[in-house]
């Protein structure tokens, strides 16, 4: 690695003394083209690094040279992993950033915040220290054992290798392990015995399909039972450590083996910090949270203009008397919610609105979609079932050439209960805005030019609140170009569904950093944005799980929102909504925050 870096600055040097800065345009663009050509290699060494350092991150991206080696988390590691941050820090510091392309610019500025960010989460964030779930082996290889990549012989013997790591990566996370929190020893607990299962069951049935000799299946098996021990070891100590977990209250005494949790709120100092490495905003983490809770009342002030506007329509009967409240609202919204679609149609109904959501967008002159990158729409495969109602499911960096499909959940395993309840949430009005999310022009359409704007570092580290910011925005944006006809109801449910993110902010926010209690959190989001109780329930335990993620949607709603809006002042006349869009994605899956400065420049 030492050897790569100099022989890279070298090759800078000679760039810099042919780039003069009085010379004729031509050659100065030449040496543009030949930073640019220098950094791509830069990029391209970096990434062939980080797949040395983390093999399973690489095998889930689809790239599996290294699938053989599991990563033990001990502390020879960590400090390997602050010596490639600094190292590869210093190396960005011969770019002069300013001379690079557009997207080079934008690599420059992700690769930069990534490196700092390892630095952070290593020496400062430590949630090796305090997350007991963090340690799981099963996923890997799980995800290996079932890939496309390689034949079953071939990945046992991969396998093979690959747990001879698992009982030092337990006894590692073992030592890691100093304070947890209760909420993710549990789920730790949880999800290893789980793992137990993916050797015991899925690593025995492959070692039996396949054709090795004897003599090598008996060695493989023997390695499975020592795997699964070691897991087992691990759930065993966890469970014993978790009868010794107390959160801490100084009014009580507790006897010498009692061990502290940790909270599982994080504070606002490192709150903070993850939200800049995570999210890379412009704005603080304080700062989203305001504004979250000034939309908040905006949308419900609009909800209680259309309660108005709607109500007797819905409730003829019923006599109110003077003013409307949320409770009326909140009876709207269940009334609006019984017009869906029927249970065996859900898959055929967003079928259906594909190609009426780009004959809108085409009609309106709103974004240009290739047609020649169709999105395929099919249920979802057994392995994702139950995770969310749609999805889109995205070719990996390694596999260029793979479909992009559209995954709608089955309806199958419900009750007749369970499945009305389930199309009451995703109404005739929300299917048409889960799908603009998704979809048209949300999502899939994001992807589409993020695949023009080809940048590997992109698609590694792609910015999570961009790209969920970039689907929150079109559903508004399309609303306002009178997608739906300006109907009232349909404004009324996309309130109610972007409530959802907003408040989303608002309770990551009020629990990690303000101490807010699960019993206040529920009522808010009961109350304040007519979410289900059993909902509500479900955010706080993953919120105790998470941080910051849950404030991606609404932080990438806002910039995007607010740079168009600045630049419609701007440009006055000849702001145009179709040229926006184009460039604003052309950079790919860039942080907003950097789009903006070089839309701003431009
Ligand atoms: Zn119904
Ligand atoms: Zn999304």
């Amino acid at each position: 690695m030492k050897y790569l870096f100099f022989s890279l600055a070298s090759v800078m040097c000679v760039l810099y003394s042919c780039g003069n800065p009085g010379a004729e345009k031509n050659s100065n663009k030449e040496v543009a083209v030949s930073l640019d050509t220098a950094f791509n290699s830069f990029k391209a060494s970096y990434i062939n690094n980080l797949w040395e350092i983390y093999p399973g991150w690489a095998s889930s991206l689809g790239y599996h040279k290294n699938d053989s080696v599991l990563v033990v988390n001990d502390e020879a590691f960590r400090k390997k992993e602050i010596d490639f941050a600094n190292s590869n820090l210093d190396s960005l510091k011969r770019f002069s950033v300013m001379k690079l392309s557009s997207i080079n610019k934008t690599d420059y500025y992700i690769l930069e915040n990534t490196l700092h960010g390892m630095i952070f989460f290593g020496t400062e964030f430590k949630e090796f220290e305090w997350n007991p779930a963090s340690y799981n082996v099963g996923g890997s290889f799980a995800e290996i054992l079932q890939g496309k990549h390689a034949t079953v012989n071939e990945k046992l013997r991969t396998l093979f290798v690959r747990m001879a790591n698992i009982s030092a990566y337990y006894e590692a996370a073992k030592k890691n392990i100093q304070r947890p929190t209760m909420e993710y020893t549990d789920l730790g607990i949880q999800q290893n015995k789980g793992s137990v299962d993916v050797f015991k069951s899925m690593m025995k049935d492959s070692l039996k399909k396949s054709s090795l000799d004897a003599n090598e299946k008996k060695l493989i098996e023997a390695r499975i039972n020592e795997s699964v021990k070691a897991i087992e070891s691990y759930v065993a100590w966890l469970t014993e450590l978790r009868t010794k977990l107390v959160v801490p209250d100084p009014t009580v005494k507790y006897n010498s083996t009692a061990v502290m949790a940790r909270s599982f709120r994080i504070g606002k100092d490192l709150y903070e910090k993850k939200f800049k490495y995570d999210i890379v905003s412009r704005f603080t983490a304080e700062e989203i949270y305001n504004k979250a809770n000034h939309r908040k009342e905006e949308l419900q002030a609009e909800m209680l203009k259309l309660t108005k506007e709607l109500f007797s329509k819905y409730f003829p009967q019923v006599r109110v008397p003077g003013v409307y409240t949320k409770e009326h609202t909140k009876m709207l919204i269940d009334e609006i919610s019984k017009k869906h679609v029927k249970r065996d149609l859900f898959q055929d109904a967003i079928e259906k609105q594909i190609p009426e959501l780009t004959k809108f967008v085409s009609d309106k002159n709103l974004i240009y979609l290739d047609p020649s990158k169709p999105l395929v729409v099919r249920k979802e495969p057994a392995y994702m079932a139950g995770v969310a109602g749609a999805s889109i499911s995205s070719p990996g960096p390694y596999d260029k050439e793979g479909n992009t499909y559209y995954n709608v959940g089955s309806l199958a395993g419900y009750s007749a209960e369970g499945a009305e309840s389930y199309l009451r949430e995703y109404n005739y009005y929300i299917l048409q805005i889960l799908n603009i999310h998704e979809a048209i022009p949300g999502h899939y359409a994001q992807l589409v030019y993020s695949n023009q704007s080809p940048s590997i570092v992109k698609s590694i580290f792609g910015n999570g609140a961009m790209i969920e910011g970039w689907a929150v925005y079109t559903e508004r944006m399309m609303l306002e170009n009178g997608y739906a006809n300006n109907e009232p109801e349909m404004w009324l449910m996309y309130y109610k569904w972007h409530l959802r993110s907003v408040c989303n902010t608002i309770i990551d926010y009020s629990i990690q950093v303000l101490d807010m209690s699960q019993e206040d959190v529920v009522k808010l989001l009961v109350e304040d944005a007519f979410q289900q109780k059993q909902e509500a329930e479900n955010k706080w335990k993953r919120a105790t799980l998470s941080q910051v993620q849950l404030t991606s949607y609404f932080t990438g709603y806002t910039e995007i929102y607010e740079l168009r809006e600045e630049l419609k002042v701007r440009q006055g006349d000849k702001f145009d909504l179709k040229v926006f869009h184009e460039k604003f994605l052309s950079y790919g899956s860039a942080p907003v925050k950097y789009i903006r400065e070089l839309m701003m420049n431009d």
